[in-house]
Order: C-alpha cells, then structure tokens, then sequence
C-alpha cells in the first residue's frame, strides 16, 4: 500500500542528511562534551557549531540558545522562571494555545497564585489585539504567552506588532514559535521578544531535540541541577548528534525556504480547491492561514467524526484531528471550540498539513479517500 503522510504539523519525516549528519556524529563525536580531552573537545566543537548556526539562522546570538529535549519542556521552564524568579504575577495568554502552554500556565496558577488572563479569539482564529491591548493597561509585571502558528487551524500572528504592544507595557513575551521556526523568515535582531521555543521534529529533524531562546539580559535559574552543560541552565550530558540533526535539519530548511514554500502553498491551494469542488458544502476554519496547515469542516454527519481518521487510516492516508496529543480522542478539539458554533463543533473537522514531500497525487488519494467515507 501506498502510504501518505498529511500531518506534518504533527511531526515531519527528517531529511537524509539530518540523518547522514547524525550517523556521522554518532560515529566519529561520541565523547563527552564536557571531557577536556580531544573526544571531548571534538563532540563540544559539534555542539558549540550547532549553536552558533542555529543562532545565525534567526538572527540570535549563541548564548541566547539553550537546547533542551523539546519545546515543550522549553516553555515549561521559560514560564516558571518567569513567576518565580522574574516575579510575573499575571500571564496573559489564549484559549487556543498549545497544552504545553495552557497547562503550564494552568499549573503555575495554582501553584504560585498569579492571576491568568484570556485575550479573546476572533471569529477567524486570530487573536483580538484591541482586546490585548485592554488587558496590557492595567498593572502588574506581567507576561504575555502567544503562539506565532496555531498548530490546528494555522493562524498567524503578527509577532512583531504584538511584541512591540508588549513591550510598550513593560510586559515580558513569550512566544510558542513551535509552527513557524524553519517554516519562515525569524529575525530575532529585530522582533520584540523575549523568548521563544522550537523543537526540532517539526522541521524535519530529530524528536528529543528542542530549544529556548531567551534575550540577552533575562537572568534565569537552571531548570535542573548537577552539571554546567549549558551554562550550568540545565544540566545533563547533552544529545549531541541530536543537536546536530537539529541544526542541519533548520539549516536546510532556510535554504530552501523559498522553494518548499512555494511547493507547499500550490498543494494547499489544490488541496483546497479540491475538497471545494468534491464536497460544495465544505467549510474552511480559520482565515489568511499559515501555507502548510489547512483545517475544514467537513459535511458529513457527526456519526461519521470517528470513523473519518480509522477509515483514512485503513488507505494508509494520514491527516488529523487537531494536535497530535488529542488525534485519538473524539472530545471536541480546544482551538476549534473558540471559533466554530456549537452546532459545528461536534461535527467531523479534518486537519491537513503539508510538507514538500508531499504531491498533488496524495492529495487525490485524500479526495477519493473521502468520498468513499
Ligand atoms: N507548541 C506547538 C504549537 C506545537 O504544535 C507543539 C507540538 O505539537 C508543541 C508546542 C509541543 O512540542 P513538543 O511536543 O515537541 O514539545
């Protein structure tokens, strides 16, 4: 059978030389970088090369990357150093971030106390900034938590304006950058942010492999202690060709982002205007979504939500529900809860994201898969 692979926002195939890469390292780098000897000298000169060409790709400087195991475990430490150590005594965030982010900002709420604030979802998925901007003007060191790419409907949101709105209320901003990094342009010399996260498998490198950028002056307390890898930030010997695998895979991905991005957006475009064609009464969630993600309402009847995935499974298609996390689960899904009605929201919506592996047969097979439902 064929196999076809439409959940690219899930995770992402890696590419030969990210694998290539690592075998290399895993070959010829296998000491530790903390040893003073050549084996280790040789494995540190890996990591410290990684770190510098991850940092030029979005304009940072080195000593702004801290690798960790995964975005998730980055915004978990990111979030509570800021409440305990930075003293933010309220977090504004969405209903429509990731469970990395809600859960953690849930967490702390209960923990420390601090006061949590929702700033409302527009009908089109996109975060209401006149609302954000009410929320900024009253008191209290405060941080904004805001993903750049929704990662089931694929809106967008504009960092720099928000960061700027941040920052003009002495507001620290944290921004989930998980969809974006490697997908688009970051310019970190010139975006108003304090911190953002990326894991590596969402662009086509190595899962276990992530990392938090946090700005130049933002003094944080190690997530774990024992070692001084990375900067004594987090200790433990670290994933060394798996950090390599990360910073070719974002390596590559830059260099060929104009291209891919151009490839993806024709297959989202057909895409789309094949299920239009194929089923008239589908509808699209989200508007002005980023190029690799598209989410739709399909008009089937609410029986039918869960069996769609198993029969698309059963052809060897794979899409998704919503985030990886919840695929399995019929509960409707968080993000599609603050903008679909409550009519739509039990029926079966369908997300699809590309990557440039991807081709115009596969999204046919996805058509024909449909309508055999
Ligand atoms: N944030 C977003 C937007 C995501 O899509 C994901 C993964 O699906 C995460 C955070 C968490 O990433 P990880 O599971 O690699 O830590």
């Amino acid at each position: 059978m064929n196999k076809i692979y439409l959940d690219n926002a899930a995770t992402t195939p890696l590419r030969q030389e990210v694998i290539d890469e690592m075998m290399l390292v895993l070959k010829e780098n296998f000491g530790n970088p903390s040893s003073t000897h050549s084996f280790g000298r040789s494995a540190k000169t890996v990591l410290e090369t990684s770190r510098k060409s991850i940092a030029k790709r979005i304009g940072a400087n080195a000593q702004e990357i801290i690798f960790t195991s995964s975005a998730t475990e980055a915004t978990n430490w990111i979030l509570k150093n800021a409440v305990s150590e930075l003293k933010v005594e309220r977090i504004i965030t969405s209903k429509v971030e990731h469970h990395a982010t809600l859960y953690t900002v849930k967490n702390l709420q209960k923990e420390y106390g601090i006061e949590v604030d929702f700033v409302s979802i527009l009908e089109c998925g996109s975060v209401d900034v006149t609302h954000l901007v009410d929320l900024l003007s009253k008191g209290g060191k405060t941080l904004v938590t805001l993903m750049h790419v929704n990662n089931e409907i694929g809106s967008v949101l504009d960092i720099e304006k928000v960061g700027r709105i941040c920052h003009q209320h002495h507001a620290l901003f944290h921004c989930d950058t998980v969809q974006s990094i490697g997908k688009t342009e970051i310019n970190l010399q010139e975006l108003p942010v304090d911190f953002i996260v990326a894991s590596a498998h969402k662009f086509h490198g190595p899962k276990g492999a992530g990392f938090a950028y946090v700005k130049k002056g933002i003094i944080m307390q190690p997530m774990f202690y024992g070692g001084e890898q990375e900067k004594g930030l987090r200790a433990g010997t670290e994933a060394v060709h798996q950090i390599a695998g990360m910073a070719k895979a974002l390596e590559l991905s830059y260099d060929f982002l104009t291209s891919e991005r151009s490839c993806i957006s024709d297959l989202k475009e057909y895409c789309q205007k094949q299920l239009v064609a194929n089923f008239p009464d589908i509808k699209i969630n989200g508007k002005d979504t980023f190029y690799n993600i598209l989410n739709v309402l399909l008009p089937f009847s609410e029986d039918k939500t869960a069996m769609i995935l198993f029969n698309l499974d059963m052809k060897g298609i794979a899409v998704s529900r919503g985030s990886a996390c919840q695929s399995g689960s019929v509960k409707p899904s968080h993000v599609l809860a603050e903008i679909l009605t409550e009519d739509d929201i039990n029926k079966p919506s369908l997300r699809i994201s590309f990557s440039h592996y991807n081709t115009k047969e596969d999204i046919d097979s996805l058509i024909d898969g449909l309508k055999g439902i």
